[in-house]
């Protein structure tokens, strides 16, 4: 056994041999070891400094390690940890209260993991089909979704190459063509209970729903007795310039599912609902970590937060400057395509591969993300400033052809 100080002194090289032998592999990663986190900084174990537009996967809304996490962390910690999914906790409670005075939802139940709330999403739904429509069970998704990586969630998604992985697949999950109304009217049948989109389509590389496909689901759901279930887990808590994705759409989803930014790092995601969904009976739903205390405060911090410094606004102006300085470097380089809505951006390169992009960054202290071979997303922190915004677009011109 090492002593702890000598765990913490370890060399980078040391702990990448560590990396390459006792990691189960699931994906390749650049042999830098992360170490520490300030605002919109990542510092790696030698030292060196990365301004950081993936933000943890649109996660990291506050930045890294902000004040008001840390301290609500450190104080929580102190109170209580832990109680039991048995029993009711003040933050759980409190912080339910203020979720719901900010969405049009009446009921939550929180998880750990986008995935797992989607999950929820999905038996709710087919709860909903077996006592109001006749024992309905078929949810439509859409091609090129993600809505996580649970068995059941990779059948959900829209991937092709994932629809074949680890047979014996989850059935029940009827795929549609996303902006297309009528290719999602033409699989509705007595059997379909709900039906599960993105209102952008985030690791499917930003591709935000138009208002008439999402008002014509809207229309089709209220008319056959569908659920409507948006998966907000990349779109909610402010990423798009509204707390929520759907405000952009002047309409109301059945089910909501939340994740990632939430937490602001901080394993949180959430179920939400009507009342009319408030159908589940004991045993039903559930699980160890359900609004776990720390993640109840931390949620409560990150909500308040949002709201009391006016963040979406700030992420709405930003992705404005974003899109405004893009555009202007499209005139004279291999920029094209610039999408998305506030902080959740992207662009596509003429020539470029994207990956190739992401490394040449990578080693000039930029964190971007390449959704697709030729497509390159910004997910920043919400915090990001427009002095930041300079910083990275100079670097990316760096690299463009
Ligand atoms: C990331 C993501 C998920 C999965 O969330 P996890 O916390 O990784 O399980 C689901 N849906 C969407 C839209 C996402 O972006």
């Amino acid at each position: 056994m090492q002593d702890h100080t000598e765990q913490e002194t370890m060399d980078t090289k040391k702990l990448i041999n560590i990396a390459n032998q006792r990691l189960l592999k699931v994906t390749e990663r650049p042999e830098i070891v992360m170490e520490r986190g300030e605002g919109m900084y990542l510092f790696d174990t030698e030292g060196k400094r990365y301004l950081d537009f993936i933000g943890g996967w649109a996660v990291n809304s506050l930045g890294h390690s902000p004040k008001v996490l840390t301290e609500v962390l450190a104080r929580q910690a102190e109170k209580l940890i832990n109680a039991s999914p048995a029993f009711y906790n003040r933050p759980m409670l409190e912080y339910a209260d203020l979720l719901l005075s900010h969405c049009c939802f009446d009921r939550v139940f929180f998880t750990s993991t986008g995935a797992e709330a989607n999950e929820g999403a999905v038996k709710l739904a087919r709860k909903y089909g077996k006592l109001k429509k006749d024992g309905a069970s078929e949810i439509i998704t859409t091609w090129h979704s993600f809505h996580g990586r649970t068995l059941a969630m990779m059948a959900a998604t829209g991937k092709e190459q994932w629809q074949k992985l680890f047979e014996p697949t989850p059935g029940g999950f009827i795929k549609a063509t996303f902006n297309d109304l009528e290719s999602v009217k033409k699989v509705v049948g007595p059997a379909t209970c709900a039906i599960m989109v993105e209102p952008v389509q985030g690791e499917g590389g930003v591709y935000s729903a138009a208002p008439e496909f999402i008002e014509g689901l809207r229309e089709l759901c209220d008319r056959e007795k569908i659920l409507l279930i948006f998966d907000e887990v990349q779109t909610g808590m402010g990423r798009t310039g509204k707390l929520f994705c759907y405000e952009h759409y002047g309409i109301e989803p059945d089910i909501m599912s939340l994740g990632k930014g939430i937490g602001g790092g901080f394993p949180l995601a959430a179920l939400l609902a009507k009342e009319e969904l408030n159908i589940f009976e004991a045993g039903d739903q559930g699980g160890t970590y359900t609004a776990q205390p720390l993640a109840m405060a931390v949620g409560y911090a990150v909500l308040r937060e949002l709201l009391d410094k006016n963040l979406v606004e700030h992420c709405r102006r930003m992705g404005a400057l974003i899109q405004e300085k893009l555009e202007a470097i499209s005139t004279h380089t291999e920029i094209h395509h610039i999408r998305g809505k506030g902080l959740l951006l992207a662009f596509d390169l003429a020539s470029t591969p994207a990956p190739d992009l992401v490394g040449r960054c990578l080693q000039d202290g930029l964190l971007l993300n390449a959704p697709k071979p030729a497509s390159i997303r910004l997910i920043p922190p919400l915090i990001v400033s427009e002095d930041d915004i300079d910083q990275c677009l100079a670097i990316l011109l760096k690299h463009l052809a």
